[in-house]
């Protein structure tokens, strides 16, 4: 195995330079930084290919200030710059593959951008950088990763993910091909480093990010992806839902290091202009076919809410609360018909298997609250997604299965076993959950706490939430806060799960810990920089960056330093070995007074409380 530096591409987090675009007027900026500290180094491993194929499988490579190394798993990519976009990374694995053509794609309609971009006559700040003719399956052909796994093919994508995991290859290409993990590859988004979504490899988070009608531009929303990665989002869903969709996208997915997910409905309802009604399957299939050309990896597809179980969330709290099943909601009702998305479900796996389009089968009936938790809504739509997970397969198509939403902490662990044991072990993947509704502004850490249990008990990925949630479009800030809360409540279940190789980060971060290397505990934080400005703010001076001690319990009562004094007390006086054997002699004699002392309590009657005469007694 060989490796390459790169050495971090763009400019440090708090000197963030814009990127002029011709005729913009605000420039697009992104802080696409391929590092978090100025310790951390992306590192590409040279690992072989099934074909023989060199593949850089990167690392961030953290420098130790004792001489040593910690690789972290990275999501950051090599760094873009967004008017033109990264390099197609799988583009000669997929051709080599000659399985997928080009051909001319669907003609674009200005409508794909919204009534604003029809009324202009453009959409504003078109994508620039390269196009590619899009690419699908030849005419009988799969092209999805499930396809090839079950045919006992192991692909550049399976030995990429193999080597970013640890994990033997075979354990890969096995749990993709029975339906336990997914690997979400577009053969139209060849930017993308392949990663592995199963509840048998690291737990991985998604940040949402997307324009609303109210709020935010393309510029925000691709500085957005570039720092959801930069902070460890594995994948990112765009939910944009306003003006300029498809552009949004077209430069999201081209700046984007990690896979891609949508929720078509919501740009289906931008072309009817927000009216569910007028929502037709022509008009739905239209903008999957649209969104599969420009590179989508996985989409959420509202098609297990059945018209029969709407009247099941009449009594609820709070109805239904996905915007996916509300919509859906609306437009069965409306038609007195059941869904065209769970009726017209075969075109779309046939659709799917001619780009690798994984589905994200959304819980359009999710609780919006503890109080509707595992209810009737909630249990009968999954039983469908049970049923659409299978039916997928039949198509070699990549699933997994959307889950709530707020659930009590009691009831987190039946979640996941239901719908492990219902949907044949598919990936499951949920939005926290919350476990109560009652803190508004910290979200992020009431649906953290669901996050870490339900992960722990099998979740595959974990959506973040921020602390905007319930309240408002999230800012970068809240994107970052929510990432890394949510990488958080990941590693957590990691460790808990015993992933090879989890633990060793906190071994790291302990033993620079206790031996009192600051800068190395800084650097190998999930937030490298909060953890110093933290440090800083009481002991700013650089001899405090070595000191045994921190403001916290000040130099007198630090524990961990009179427990390292004791430590080397032992050793300086006899060296390392006579004191580890001093100690042990400690120790025994210790054993043998509790012994004694024990015997004496005994033979005074194996009574608590002596009279003064038996105490005398004992000590005469
Ligand atoms: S002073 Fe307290 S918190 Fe700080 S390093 Fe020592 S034991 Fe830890």
């Amino acid at each position: 195995m060989t490796t390459t530096e790169n050495r971090p591409t763009s400019t440090p987090a708090s000197t963030p330079q814009p990127t002029p675009m011709p005729g913009a007027d605000v420039p697009v900026q992104a802080e696409h930084l391929t590092a978090l500290h100025s310790s951390h180094t992306r590192v590409e491993r040279e690992v072989t290919g099934p074909n023989g194929e060199a593949l850089r499988v990167p690392v961030s490579r953290v420098g130790l200030t004792n001489g040593e190394t910690f690789d972290r798993y990275t999501t950051s990519g090599p760094g873009s710059d967004p008017e033109v976009g990264l390099p197609p990374l799988r583009a000669e694995w997929i051709a080599a593959r000659g399985d997928a053509e080009t051909y001319e794609g669907r003609e674009r309609n200005l409508l794909d951008d919204g009534r604003s971009a029809v009324r202009r006559g453009e959409a504003s700040r078109a994508w620039r950088g390269e196009r590619r003719a899009p690419l699908r399956a030849k005419d009988g052909t799969r092209v999805t990763q499930m396809h090839y796994a079950r045919r006992g093919e192991v692909t550049p994508e399976m030995a990429y993910v193999a080597a970013r995991e640890g994990l033997p290859v075979e354990k890969v290409r096995e749990a993709v091909a029975s339906g336990r993990a997914i690997i979400p590859a577009n053969v139209n988004h060849p930017e993308a480093e392949p990663m592995i979504i199963g509840r048998d490899f690291l737990v991985k988070v998604n940040a949402n990010i997307g324009n609303s009608a109210v709020t935010s531009s393309i510029a925000e929303e691709v500085d957005k992806l570039t720092w959801a990665v930069t902070w460890g989002a594995d994948t990112v869903m765009d939910l944009s839902t306003g003006d300029d969709i498809h552009t949004t996208r077209e430069w999201i997915i081209r700046n984007s290091p990690v896979p891609i997910g949508t929720v078509p409905i919501y740009q289906a309802l931008e072309k009817v202009d927000g009216k569910a009604e007028e929502l037709t399957w022509d008009v739905f299939r239209d903008t999957v076919i649209e969104q599969c050309e420009q590179g989508v990896d996985y989409m959420t597809i509202h098609a297990g809410v059945l018209l029969r179980y709407v009247p099941m969330t009449a009594n609820r709290v709070t109805g239904i609360v996905s915007r996916g099943g509300s919509i859906m909601a609306g437009w069965m009702l409306a038609h007195h018909r059941e869904s065209f998305l769970y009726e017209h479900y075969d075109e779309l796996c046939e659709i799917f298997a001619k780009y690798d389009v994984a589905f994200s089968l959304g819980d359009g009936l999710r609780p919006g609250s503890t109080a509707d938790a595992n209810d009737e809504a909630q249990l009968a739509e999954l039983r469908t997604l049970a049923e659409l997970t299978e039916r997928a397969w039949e198509y070699d198509v990549q699933v997994m299965v959307e889950g709530p939403g707020h659930v009590p902490l009691n009831l987190v662990p039946e979640n996941v076993q239901m719908q492990q044991d219902w949907c044949h072990g598919a990936p499951f993947y949920t939005l926290g959950p919350l476990v109560t509704d009652i803190a508004p502004g910290y979200d992020h850490i009431t649906s953290a706490i669901g996050a870490a249990t339900i992960a722990m008990h099998g979740t595959a990925m974990l959506c973040y939430v921020t602390p905007k949630e319930h309240l408002g479009l999230p800012n970068r800030d809240d994107v970052k806060t929510g990432v890394v809360t949510y990488k958080l409540s990941a590693h957590a279940a990691d460790i808990a799960k015993g992933h090879p190789g989890a633990r060793a980060w906190d071994d790291a971060m302990s033993k620079a810990r206790f031996e009192f290397r600051w800068h190395d505990q800084f650097a190998l934080s999930l937030d490298p920089q909060l953890a110093q400005e933290y440090h800083d703010e009481t002991l700013p001076a650089e001899p405090a960056k070595t000191a045994h001690f921190c403001s916290m319990c000040g130099p007198k009562f630090c524990s961990m330093r009179i427990s390292a004094d004791i430590r080397e007390k032992y050793s300086a006086a006899r060296g390392d070995d006579a004191g580890v054997a001093a100690a042990e002699a400690d120790e025994a004699l210790a054993e043998a007074g509790m012994a004694a002392k024990s015997k004496e309590f005994v033979e005074l009657g194996a009574s608590v409380y002596l009279t003064p005469e038996k105490a005398g007694a004992a000590k005469g």
